[in-house]
């Protein structure tokens, strides 16, 4: 039988999200009689709302800003990995005992195994220190990367790099993000420069979140995580310069193809996915709000 069944997005505000259209996409693919809802939750009325996903029998939920971290405590459970990154995206709901995960970091690393990047240095450079960067710190962590981490408040950068500390042998290290010398230093020696920060992103696609004075080796790869425009400055600047280039669309596809995972225990139509998100972005696009 072909039960109805729902998932959800808790997040304040939700209505610009993408994700309804890649999972419902998704679900008809497979001939689920499944639908995503979106699920404006203001910041006073996290917990009641988690007790609505509760009691509404929701098979699970995706989790965005401003609760990524906040519903944390209000959960039956939390994985090691979402624990460690210090915030949830993904929640199952396993017999009324809401359980939550990260799924950014595996979306994060997974783009890098289609674009073929093989590195060699193993040192990165990541630019923000805000929640995205929580989940890219954690996958280049655990895959054995050094970072360094440049951010325009410092104090939060500090802050990540000592969060991650007992974690990880390998280190973050801070650099200030108008030390444009060492920051040139270490993208020479580094495999992969990511932007984390939400500079470039709709209405202003003409900023680039390096300094000008910054050249960009032909041997990095970039990856931006800024998916509204798919083609940032950044990344323009980077396919001008000869580096490879890695856009935003690959880790929010692959986040919610692994939340699809857990909640369907279905192998996703990742194709599906992709086409359902590239046409959203591309009507977006063409006619933003
Ligand atoms: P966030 O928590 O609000 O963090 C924003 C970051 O951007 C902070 O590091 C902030 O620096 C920096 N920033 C903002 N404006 C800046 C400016 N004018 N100059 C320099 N730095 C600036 O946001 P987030 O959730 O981490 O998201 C960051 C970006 O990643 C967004 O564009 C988001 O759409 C994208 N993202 C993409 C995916 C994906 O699946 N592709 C997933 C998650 C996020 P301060 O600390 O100094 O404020």
């Amino acid at each position: 039988m072909n039960e109805s069944r729902r998932v959800g997005l808790l997040g304040y505000p939700v209505h610009h999200s993408l994700s309804p259209v890649m999972h419902n996409a998704a679900f008809h693919a497979l001939g689920l009689a499944w639908e995503y809802d979106l699920i404006p939750v203001a910041p006073e009325n996290l917990a009641l709302a988690v007790d609505v996903l509760q009691a509404e029998g929701y098979v699970g939920a995706n989790v965005t800003i401003p609760h990524k971290q906040a519903i944390m405590p209000l959960l039956a459970g939390v994985s090691q990995e979402a624990q460690i990154i210090g915030a949830v995206n993904t929640i199952i709901n396993a017999s009324g005992q809401l359980r939550g995960y990260n799924t950014d970091a595996y979306g994060f690393w997974q783009v890098l195994g289609d674009a073929a990047f093989t590195p060699s240095s193993y040192q990165a450079v990541v630019l923000g220190a805000g929640g995205a960067a929580r989940a890219v710190l954690y996958a280049l962590l655990s895959h054995g990367f050094s970072v360094t981490l440049v951010n325009r408040t410092e104090s939060k950068a500090t802050e990540l790099a000592q969060h991650f500390a007992p974690y990880f042998d390998h280190t973050i290290k801070v650099v200030a993000h108008d030390d444009t010398e060492h920051l040139q230093a270490e993208l020479e020696i580094a495999d992969l420069l990511v932007n984390s920060t939400s500079v470039g992103m709709t209405p202003h696609i003409t900023e680039n979140p390096l300094p000008p004075a910054i050249s960009l080796p032909a041997t990095l790869t970039v990856y931006d995580l800024v998916y509204n425009p798919r083609e940032t400055a950044l990344l323009q600047a980077a396919r001008a310069a000869g580096a490879k280039t890695v856009d935003g669309l690959g880790m929010l596809l692959y986040q919610g193809v692994e939340a699809f995972r857990l909640w369907t225990h279905q192998e996703p139509p990742v194709d599906v996915m992709r086409t359902a998100l590239e046409g959203a972005i591309q009507a977006r696009t063409s006619s933003p709000p």
